[in-house]
């Protein structure tokens, strides 16, 4: 057998892990897990687009985290090859936020994205929030819940109380997004997703309820998630406790500034 996976193999395994004609993915994703694919990240996001059709949407993050300004044509993003694949793409339309933009491919891609820089990287209203709660579905090729966004958009629905504390006490608030011809936008937060480091705590529960079907892609395992459920669940671990999903490093800024909040 060969060790490069053919187009067709991926578009087979794509359908076998249950993405169908019409969804809408949400999709993060490590291609070196993968492993070689003919044609490359290319060839991963054209598979997708075929596999949901001209009446799916894939996104993908194409988040820049700390930038102090942010240019949607021209700003790369730093969440992999296929997010970048996805962004380049003919049609794509990449939302406004300068630090949690996403890029969006198909129906629907511009209505999803209109509006993010006017409210936090994941809070209601945003272009993850609109995908989970509007049906959506979430697609982790070779990466696990701890690259699952759509957890922090499950505390932002909860409203726990650590959501003002960033990540990093280093990182801006605020950011110039260029919106070309000279014009830009002067955008600030007091609200952000933060560490997902124990995102991994959310995954039993999901199976528990059915909300995971698991499969391959390439050497890859991967996983296909109902985004309702993921933040539905998230909801429900967080108004049980609210650390639930905040990791243990007392080196993390974000989590352990929480954890003190949340014991006085
Ligand atoms: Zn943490």
């Amino acid at each position: 057998m060969s060790a490069v996976l053919p187009a067709g193999r991926l578009f087979d395994e794509l359908k076998a892990l249950g993405l169908a004609r019409g969804d809408r993915v949400f999709v993060h994703s490590s291609l070196r897990a993968v492993g070689q694919v003919a044609g490359g990240p290319d060839m991963v996001a054209k598979s997708l687009l075929s596999v949901v059709g001209p009446s799916g949407l894939v996104v993908a993050p194409t988040f820049t985290y700390d930038n102090p300004t942010f240019d949607p044509v021209r700003t790369e993003g730093r969440t992999g090859a296929l997010a970048e694949a996805l962004r380049a793409w003919p049609g794509a339309v990449r939302s406004l936020h300068p630090f949690y933009s996403v890029a969006a491919v198909g129906a629907g891609a511009a209505e999803l994205c209109e509006g993010h820089h006017l409210v936090a990287g994941t809070a209601p209203g945003s272009p993850l929030d609109r995908l989970a709660t509007g049906g959506g579905k979430v697609l982790l090729i070779g990466t696990g819940h701890t690259s699952n966004t759509t957890i922090h958009v499950g505390e932002f629905h909860a409203e726990v109380g650590y959501l003002d504390i960033p990540f990093d006490p280093g990182w801006p608030t605020g950011a110039t997004v260029e919106l070309g011809d000279g014009r830009s936008l002067e955008v600030s937060y007091d609200r952000f997703p933060g560490c997902s480091r124990a995102f991994g705590a959310i995954e039993r529960s999901l199976r528990q309820r059915g909300a995971i079907r698991d499969g391959q892609i390439g050497r890859a395992l991967a996983q296909l998630v109902s985004g309702r459920a993921i933040v539905e669940e998230a909801v429900v671990l967080l108004r049980a406790d609210e650390a639930a999903l905040l990791c243990t490093d007392p080196g993390c800024f974000r989590c352990s500034r929480a954890r003190e909040r949340l014991q006085r």
